[in-house]
This record gives structure tokens, sequence and C-alpha cells, in this order.
């Protein structure tokens, strides 16, 4: 029998760490909610200390998936799959059952880390040329033609993921972890600024959808702030993923509409959109699998970091540039000292994450090295204290390196970068001490664009995560059968083999970053959890320019500036979101002690929950 962990913090460390908490944005929906929404949870409170299990998500009805589970007695894989179920329902162009995601579990009985790889994967038949126009010879511009296809649609990995997690770390059916969910799919949630807005971002590539018009442009219109949106044919979708398990999704009638729309998208007559045709195929749904994997491992500083090893691009990314940051000291430096070395050692290991980083089942990735302390050691050697490196640096060579500063950093090339800001995460935790952290994504805000007639969901446009021009020695080309390189980096922290923090967050690329900068802002610049994660953010991924919040760049812009770097305003083109990621913490105490953490603001504010609010 497991042992539930014992709850015996003092409430004065309770005390402190709420008094250490950034000022609570609980927020309402408007008005206009009617009096049928007050069941539904809408509040959203950013920080919650307590014992017996804790979750944090983006949003409310989703931690209150969790919660039950974990109140009835489930496990955090449970309360995980009922999570994200939820947020398929809620966050439904964030991700859900057409995309894929990284799951990663800790056994608190073992002490194991696992991971499985629910990424998307290419078509058997696609091309490595299927991003050139057979028309114009040319590349498909990224925007509107590829995002908005059946080119772009990978695989969809993430019921599958949820079956495994479930089989493996999990003690529910499906069909129980998914009936939170499905109730919520059912009597609807409370349609808040941050829904109705990705709605209207999206209105032009729904407008050329039948079914998505109609799901999510009733009326014609995107859903007001305060209405009650519901979903009753996902609701159906998921009772027969529970009923049926995995061969309705992956094989059967609704495989074989996946695979029509896909290769000739059903679109308005209205539209001027492009919408190139895909090439997924009935048998490459019937061979997908989800894959178990060894995490990622790198120390830092006494901590052990786990993540997602690739087709993951973030478990290497992230250890690669806490190894060059554990020669430093960052926390006896000042603030724009320690910024200075979190961007340059960011820009070194996205250098090598552009030469090295693809699926391994296509492509050697020499993981060993990349998380090595002596390549770390020798890539530390670019980085100058008084002078910014100039960007794009180059990668370094795993081949030869011993750890000795020598040749000056030559100039490297760098890919654009096309990810864009959507996607979701969560952490969740139990009273056994077991900690899930899941991302999940259908790649943009709004996938491809296209629901599933009848079954009320979007198709992801994941394979946009593919280099979008066929160069044989990128890592990251166009084969068929392969997963893109994702940047997506659930992470588990562990202290003498116990949890210390699980986090995570949405976010293209920028994913890495900003789990990266919460860790520095955790572990070395003295912010407790939540103050690491609502601190203002920065981004450099080997670019010219360092994105950033609009408060970092009033907070350290000078001092940075004078270093070298030149920061601009964040601000996605699809979106015009200023704002990086939306991140999901818990943090362990002693004694049980859970302190589970989101975004104060970004994305309108997360939900933190935990089972005894002690
Ligand atoms: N496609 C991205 C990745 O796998 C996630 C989507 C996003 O967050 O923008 O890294």
């Amino acid at each position: 029998m497991r042992i539930a962990l014992p709850a015996l913090a003092t409430s004065a460390l309770v005390a402190g760490l709420l008094a250490a908490a950034p000022p609570g944005a609980a927020e309402e929906p408007g008005a206009a909610a009617s009096a049928a929404s007050a069941a539904r949870p809408t509040v959203k409170d950013p920080t919650a200390v307590g014992y017996g299990g804790a979750v944090s998500t983006v949003d409310p009805e989703a931690s209150a998936a969790a919660l039950r589970i974990l109140k009835k007695g489930g496990n955090a894989a449970d309360a995980a799959v009922a999570a994200a179920a939820t947020l398929g329902v809620t966050e439904p162009y964030s991700a859900g059952i057409g995309g894929g995601g990284y799951f990663v579990h800790y056994d608190a009985e073992t002490g194991k880390v696992s991971t499985i790889d629910g990424r998307e994967t290419a078509p058997r038949k696609m091309p490595t040329d299927a991003f050139i126009d057979d028309e114009t010879g040319k590349p498909y511009p990224f925007t509107p033609d590829l995002v908005t296809s059946g080119v772009s649609v990978g695989v969809p990995g993430t019921p599958a993921t949820w079956a495994r997690a479930l089989k493996r770390f999990g003690t529910l059916s499906l069909a129980k972890a998914l009936k939170p969910a499905i109730g919520v799919a059912q009597r609807g949630f409370v349609v808040d600024d941050t829904f109705r807005q990705q709605t209207l971002d999206n209105e032009e590539r729904f407008k050329a959808f039948w079914a998505s018009r109609q799901l999510f442009l009733p009326g014609g219109d995107a859903p007001e702030v305060g209405s009650v949106f519901k979903n009753p044919q996902l609701a159906t979708t998921y009772t027969m993923l529970g009923e049926e398990g995995m061969k309705s999704f992956y094989e059967g009638r609704l495989a074989r509409l996946m695979v029509k729309i896909v290769r000739k998208p059903r679109t308005t007559p209205s539209t001027e959109l492009p919408v190139p045709r895909g090439y997924l195929s009935r048998k490459d749904l019937k061979n997908y699998k989800v894959l178990n994997q060894k995490p990622s491992r790198s120390s830092y500083r006494g901590y052990d970091v786990y993540g997602m090893n690739p087709s993951s691009s973030g478990g290497t990314t992230v250890g690669e540039a806490l190894n060059i940051l554990e020669r430093y000291n960052l926390a006896g430096m000042t603030p724009t000292q320690a910024l200075h070395h979190y961007l340059e050692a960011s820009a070194l290991s996205f250098a090598d994450r552009g030469k090295y980083l693809g699926d391994p089942a296509f492509v050697d990735v020499p993981i060993g090295d990349l998380l090595s302390d002596r390549y770390a050691a020798e890539r530390a050697c670019a980085i100058s204290p008084t002078k910014a490196l100039t960007k794009p640096t180059a990668a370094g060579d795993v081949t030869s390196y011993d750890g000795v500063c020598n040749a000056p950093a030559a100039r490297g090339t760098v890919d654009a970068d096309t990810e864009n800001i959507s996607t979701t995460n969560l952490t969740v935790a139990d009273k056994w001490g077991d900690v899930v952290e899941y991302t999940l994504t259908i790649e943009q805000t709004g996938g491809s664009g296209m629901v599933v007639p009848r079954y009320g969901f979007l198709l992801n446009n994941e394979l946009t995560d593919f280099s979008t021009v066929y160069d044989p020695a990128d890592p990251n080309r166009i084969q068929p059968g392969k997963r893109p390189r994702s940047s997506m980096s659930p992470t588990i922290v562990l202290r003498d083999g116990r949890p210390f923090m699980a986090l995570g967050s949405p976010g293209g690329s920028t994913i890495i970053t900003t789990v990266l900068q919460t860790l520095v802002n955790r572990i070395d610049l003295g912010m407790d959890a939540a103050g690491a994660l609502a601190a203002p953010r920065a981004t450099q991924r080997n670019t010219a320019n360092v994105t950033a919040e609009p408060d970092f760049i009033t907070r350290y812009g000078t001092g940075l500036t004078a270093l070298g770097h030149k920061l601009v305003a964040s601000g996605d083109a699809f979106t015009s979101a200023a704002e990086i990621g939306a991140a999901t913490a818990i943090e362990f105490g002693p004694g049980g002690l859970m302190i589970a953490v989101a975004e104060p603001t970004r994305r309108g504010g997360g939900s933190a929950k935990v089972v005894d609010p002690r």
C-alpha cells in the first residue's frame, strides 16, 4: 500500500511563503455571466499553498477537474489527464486531441523520472519538398499558406499519450479520467477575454472551414465574454474515446474523416486562403506510436534537472545553458550581470540546438556531448562579462572539445524562428508525492484552423515546426515519418532524489528560455516560486535582438544595452500579445508542503489549487 506524504509544515512557514507571493490577481469574468455560470469555476488564484496534492494550469475548470480527481483518490497521472482533457475543451485553440505533447512523470515510490513522447509525426508519404509550392516552385509563404493547411497537419499523439500515461502511471480508466472534461464540454464554460480574443485572432481562418465557423463563430461572431460556451460534439468524441479506446480515434470513421479533410480541406466558397493539401493516410494514423523515453538529465548547483530528450530540443537546450551558467556565481552578481550571463548562455545553447537537434530516429543527436560539463566549459569561453557576443553566434564542435578556451566565437547562422506563442502546460502532484509535468499543443493558437466536422476539435499544424527550406545538413529537415523538432520543456527538478520543483510553459521556442529564466530566478536570484514565475521575461534565441517584455526593458534595458544587447519589445505578429510564456509550477517544501503557482497576469492569469489548503 502506498503511504501518503505527511502534512507537517508550521503555519509560520506557510505564512512566510504566502507573504512572498506577488499580489493576487483573482479575477471574475464580466458581469454578463449568466446565472447558469454561477456553478462554473471562474475565479483564478495564481498561488495556492497546502498539502495532499496540488495542480496548476492556465484555466480554473482544468485545475478544478484535476483537484476533483485528486480528492477522490486519483493520482497525479489521473489528474493530469483529466486536466489536459478539460483544457481541450476550455483552451481548444492551444491544445487538444488533434495535437501532441510531452508528459514527464516522477514516481515517488521508485524515485524514477520517466517520459512519454507524444509528438505529432509526419505522414509516411510526405515528400521532403512538401513545403514547396508545385505551382510556383517556391516555398509556400509561412503565413497564410503553411499555417492554415493540410500539409502541416501531423499525426496527432495526444489521445495515445493519455492512454499510455494512464496505463503506465495512472489508476483510472480513460473513460473515468475524461469524465470531468465531458461534463465541462456539455454544461459549457464561461468565455473570458483570452478566449474571445483568440477566437477573433483566428476569425479569418475559422471562416475558411465550415465546421470551424459553425463551432467557434456561432451566429457569425466570436462568443461574447461572459457567455457560456458548450461543445457537445467534443463531449461525444471524448465519450467515444473512453468507451471504445484508441481504435475509435486512430482507426475507423473518425480516422477516415481526418484523412479526408487533411487531403482535401473543406473550405468555404468565400475564403481567399490558399489551404495547401496534406498527405495524412489511414496507415499513418493506425501506425502512430507514442514513445517511452529516458528523460534528459543535467545537474545544476546540487539539483538534478530532468526534461524531455529529442524529439524535443527542450531538455538538452535548457540543460546545456544551465551547465554553462553553473560556471558563474550568478547569486553574487548584480542583476544586470546575472541576466547578461543568462542571455549569453541561452544564445550559445540555441546555436547548438540549431545545428544538432532533430528527431533521434533520423538524426544522431549528440546528447551526451551537449550535456557534458566539459563541453559547457568550452562554450562558456565565448562569454565576456563586458560585451555581449555578436549574434547569431556559431554552434560548438561536439567532435572536438577539451574545456579549454582558445579560439574566439565565430559568427553563425540562424533559421527564421517561425514558432508562435500557443500551447498549454500543466503541473500536478498527488498525496503520495508523484509529480507530472505535461506540455501539450496543437502548435499555433488555433492549430491548422480546421475543426474535424461533427467531432468538435481542431487539427494541429505542428509540421510547421520542421525547417521550412530543405537542407540535407539540417537535422530538422522534413523527412517522412519524422517528428518535427519541438521546444516543449516540461521539467522536473529533484534535490537529493526528492522533488524540488516542477515547471513548464507554452510559447514556441521561448518555452526553453522561460523555463531557464524561471529556474535562474528561483535558484540563483533569490526569488520564491511565485516571484520567479511572475518576473518579467526576456528571451535570447541566438538572434540579433533580445525579445523582452516591456517591464523587463524598463527594469534592465539600460544596463543590458550598455553591454551590447539589443532589446526589442515582445509581440507576436499573429496575436500581438506582448507576453512571453504562460508558465505553471509546483514547488515542494518540507513535510509534504506544496506551493502551486501560476501566472498572475499572462494569458489572463492561471489557476493554482491544493487539495488541503492549510
Ligand atoms: N510547436 C511548438 C513546439 O513544439 C509549441 C507551440 C508553441 O508553443 O508555440 O515547440
